[in-house]
């Protein structure tokens, strides 16, 4: 069985006193919950993790930089990251991909860089709206899986999330159709590359205006496994409703 999974993405948002919500959301969970993870900004993981240490959450950061170690002012390495407790990074995301011109490559050797210090990598692809109306998609989600996964991807070790950069944070969501498609892609070319047995296992997340009204809908699309909320993480009683439609589906 393929493991289900709901994980926050807080982005820039959050101190120490939002780490509450945590506990709330530990409370409002229900018992079957699948894997739930928080990424919280990187000052905040080492608080995280100890207040989610009481709870069934796992914590993970947004970012790493592909070295160890050196001179890399403002960076945090996988190993830092691993000093706090956490025990996932997202690698990849949109966000960074645009604002910080992250390249494939360099999600490979970040994915690489996490893996090295036990971290699990959410490696996350995903098309423009630009991309999506030249009906470009599926070039695109190919390209940037052939270009940002490593050759030595387990389903112990790194997770994909699909986030249609149209979808995230504008309300906009893909149909049913849409998401299965890539998702169904996305399946097909793990199998080519690592081989079925391994890119059965391997959790297959949707994220982009996940939130608590069109989570189960979402849920019902094949090969989605689980999904990468951002938003609708920030508050327990969003992010909870949300993990139990995963629980149910
Ligand atoms: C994200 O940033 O990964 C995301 C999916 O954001 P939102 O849920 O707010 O669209």
């Amino acid at each position: 069985m393929r493991r289900k999974l709901a994980a926050g993405n807080w982005k820039m948002n959050g101190t120490a006193a939002d780490l509450a919500e945590l506990n709330v959301l530990a409370t409002l969970m229900p018992a079957d919950a699948p894997e739930v993870i928080i990424c919280p900004p990187a000052p905040l993981l080492y608080r995280a993790s100890t207040v989610a240490q009481a709870t069934p959450i796992s914590i993970g950061a947004q970012d790493c930089h592909m070295q160890a170690s050196g001179a890399f002012t403002g960076d945090i390495s996988a190993a830092m990251i691993a000093d706090t407790g956490a025990a996932y990074v997202i690698v990849g995301h949109s966000e960074r991909r645009e604002a910080h011109a992250e390249r494939d490559r360099d999600i490979r050797k970040k994915a690489k860089a996490a893996w090295a210090s036990n971290l699990a990598a959410i490696i996350c692809i995903g098309e423009t709206l630009e991309d999506r109306e030249a009906d470009n998609t599926l070039d695109i989600i190919a390209g940037q899986l052939a270009g940002s996964l490593p050759t030595a991807v387990t389903a112990a070790n790194t997770i994909i999330a699909y986030e249609p950069i149209w979808a995230i944070g504008t309300g906009k969501v893909p149909t049913l159709d849409q998401i299965a498609e890539v998702h169904d892609f996305i399946r097909s070319k793990l199998a080519i590359r690592y081989g079925a047995d391994i890119a059965d296992m391997i959790p297959l997340l949707y994220g982009g205006s996940v939130k608590p009204d069109n989570a189960a809908l979402i849920f019902e699309a094949g090969n989605v496994d689980g999904a990468l909320v951002g938003g609708a993480s920030l508050k327990a009683t969003d992010f909870a409703p949300i993990i139990s439609a995963l629980a149910q589906s």
